[in-house]
């Protein structure tokens, strides 16, 4: 079993350390939260070990659809085995709904159902505050060339009608989503990071109760109650 050997960064979710096996990291989820770019930071009891559960179902369950990932295994309730990748400097969100930010930045009615899915792409950057960016920038400045940003393209939209499906079985709305991909040492796009509530706007179908993060961005309440309704849901659906 590989063992860890030092600390190679820390995110404002997660830490990453390194391994005795270079092909190898071991990906550690905290309690820590952030929003607003850093600006809002807090704790959410338990949430490392939420989200440690939900992205193993979901990257799972995803597997099991024939989408490669980066996770290996689970090695206890905090961390997860992964294969390094060299990850891509582009987050991929998809959209459903209309919420967050597309909405502050067109005007747009929260809530308004997309006709169809939709991406947008972010520059993987807290420094840069991670701003909207197009393809042709992406392809031209050298953060991904136009092969990977297809591969990744697709993928996202295969992931995104995987889980609509999954989150509709338990009466949830995605709304949208981050991803992130990265390419193993044999030049594989794998599906990296994490898929939780932290990434994800999930609203209640029938009350249209916000379940995920912007229940700590906005000060809601019931943020851990939340995450550990979630937890419990997808684990028992995905049985995996
Ligand atoms: N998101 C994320 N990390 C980021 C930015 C966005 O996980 O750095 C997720 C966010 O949780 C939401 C989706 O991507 O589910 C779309 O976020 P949006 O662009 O609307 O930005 P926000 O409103 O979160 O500022």
């Amino acid at each position: 079993m590989p063992t860890k050997t030092a600390v190679l960064s820390e995110g404002k979710s997660k830490i990453l350390h390194t391994t005795d096996d270079p092909n190898l990291l071991i990906q550690e989820f905290k309690d820590d939260a952030t929003a607003f770019n850093g600006v809002k930071k807090g704790t959410i009891v338990g949430k490392g070990v939420f989200n440690q559960s939900i992205s193993t179902s979901i990257f799972r369950l995803l597997e099991q659809a024939g989408i490669k990932t980066h996770l290996v295994e689970v090695l206890n309730d905090r961390e997860q085995l992964v294969k390094r990748v060299d990850i891509v400097m582009v987050e991929f969100v998809v959209r459903n709904i209309a919420a967050g930010s597309l909405c502050r930045r067109y005007a747009t009615e929260e809530g308004l159902k997309l006709e169809r899915p939709m991406i947008e792409y972010f520059v993987k950057s807290d420094e840069l505050g991670d701003p909207l960016i197009g393809r042709e920038a992406i392809a031209i400045l050298g953060l991904a060339d136009y092969e990977i940003l297809d591969l990744a393209s697709e993928l996202t939209m295969k992931v995104n009608e995987i889980m609509v499906a999954f989150w509709k079985t338990l009466g949830i709305d995605l709304v949208d989503f981050k991803l992130e991909f990265g390419r193993d040492n044999e030049g594989n796009l794998l599906l990296a990071d994490e898929i939780t509530p932290d990434g994800c706007r999930l609203w209640d179908t029938k009350t249209g109760e916000k379940l995920d993060k912007d229940r700590f961005r906005f000060d809601m309440g019931g943020v851990e109650e939340s995450y550990a309704r979630l937890q419990s849901l997808v684990t028992e659906a995905a049985g995996v």
